[in-house]
């Protein structure tokens, strides 16, 4: 008799709500170290998977994340990456958009699944939503086809019934269990009575050699429209020492205000290096710059089309290709490609 090889996961704690515990003298939510964690899931010995963890230290609240821990969880997989199948990785629910589109972009030809998960109650409470997210994270983690070849081989986000690309993610619901959503990709899987994965939607990088991005810039800002923004506001955002970028959250299809001052600051500022990139404050859809008078003046002054990225994978695609070029042109050029399936393919403007 043979016996199948079990597959194995590596978890990867990083601190949000799905590692909290209430603490018994101040009735307030703090971490609590990974053993007591897995002490609440006993189900996860009924898995078919072999599974070893590591954990931050300190864990933190996704607030409090920075480019420095994308790059430790980036480093962990890569000294771990010969050693397991797939990776899950347990993160706050408030920045977890974030940090899996900044992961897409920092994992270079990645074959194995890297998924993102959290919960919006805490491990050891009742009703909570931690212990199905942590064990259909797992088992996905660890699926492979009938070639042996991971099933996703994407930087996911997996939340209550959904599997979504993770740089298509946002948060949606603060109290939800159904929190995230991909307004403008499909799901690579959904569950109920069983996992359903949909191939047709999942994204295969070349097998060449697995590598890491070490350098963010985060010299980005968001800038986000809203009627009456004055003058002042706009050129004090513009005139920040160092910046590089700026993602303008613009209205429905890509639209901004039709005053001269406010084309006239981007003109000079793309003139002076800096990249701005135009993504919709529209759930879904696509910014289409050039349909409406009121961003025609902005292709003019040199603003990118973010066509339907989230203001997430936007800002921290921005970051990664800043630390990897110097030059704003280069930013620009690769700036409109999609590299992870976090855009859809441009259409001609
Ligand atoms: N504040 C928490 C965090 O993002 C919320 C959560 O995990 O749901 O770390």
């Amino acid at each position: 008799m043979t016996t199948k090889k079990r597959n194995s996961v590596l978890l990867i704690f990083t601190g949000g709500t799905i590692s909290m515990g209430e603490n018994p003298e101040t009735q307030s939510l703090a971490p609590l170290d990974t053993e007591r964690v897995l002490s609440f899931i006993p189900e996860l010995q009924m898995l078919h998977v072999n599974i070893a963890s590591v954990s931050f230290s300190p864990l933190i609240d996704s607030s409090d994340v920075r480019p420095s821990d994308w790059l430790k969880i980036a480093e962990t997989i890569y000294k771990y990456y010969d050693d397991f199948d797939g990776f899950v990785v347990l993160h706050g629910t408030d920045t977890m958009a974030y940090s899996a589109a900044a992961l897409s972009f920092m994992l270079e030809n990645l074959q194995k699944p890297v998924i993102f998960t959290g919960s919006q109650l805490p491990v050891g409470v009742l009703r909570s939503d931690a212990k199905e997210n942590l064990i259909t994270s797992i088992e996905i983690a660890a699926a492979k086809n009938e070639h042996g070849r991971a099933i996703v081989p994407e930087v996911c986000l997996f939340f209550e019934d959904k599997l979504m690309r993770g740089n298509r993610t946002t948060k949606r619901n603060s109290e939800e269990f159904n929190a995230f959503a991909s307004f403008n990709y499909p799901e690579l899987a959904h569950t109920g009575v069983h996992i359903k994965y949909f191939p047709h939607y999942i994204h295969y990088e070349e097998e060449v050699k697995f590598g890491y991005a070490h350098h963010f810039d985060t010299n980005v800002v968001v800038l986000k429209l809203f009627p009456g923004i004055t003058e002042t506001t706009v050129r004090a955002i513009y005139s920040i020492p160092g910046l590089r970028a700026v993602v303008l959250e613009s209205f429905g299809s890509g639209n901004a205000p039709t005053d001269k001052w406010f084309y006239e600051i981007i003109r000079e500022a793309t003139d002076r290096g800096i990249v701005t990139v135009n993504v919709t404050q529209c759930r879904a859809g696509s910014v289409e710059m050039g349909r409406y008078e009121a961003s025609v003046n902005l292709l003019k002054a040199g603003v990118l089309s973010g066509y339907d990225m989230t203001m997430e994978a936007a800002t921290t695609k921005l970051m990664w290709l800043l630390g990897k070029y110097t030059s704003a042109d280069d930013v620009r050029r690769m700036m409109v490609e999609p590299w992870r399936g976090e855009m859809s393919w441009p259409k001609a403007e």
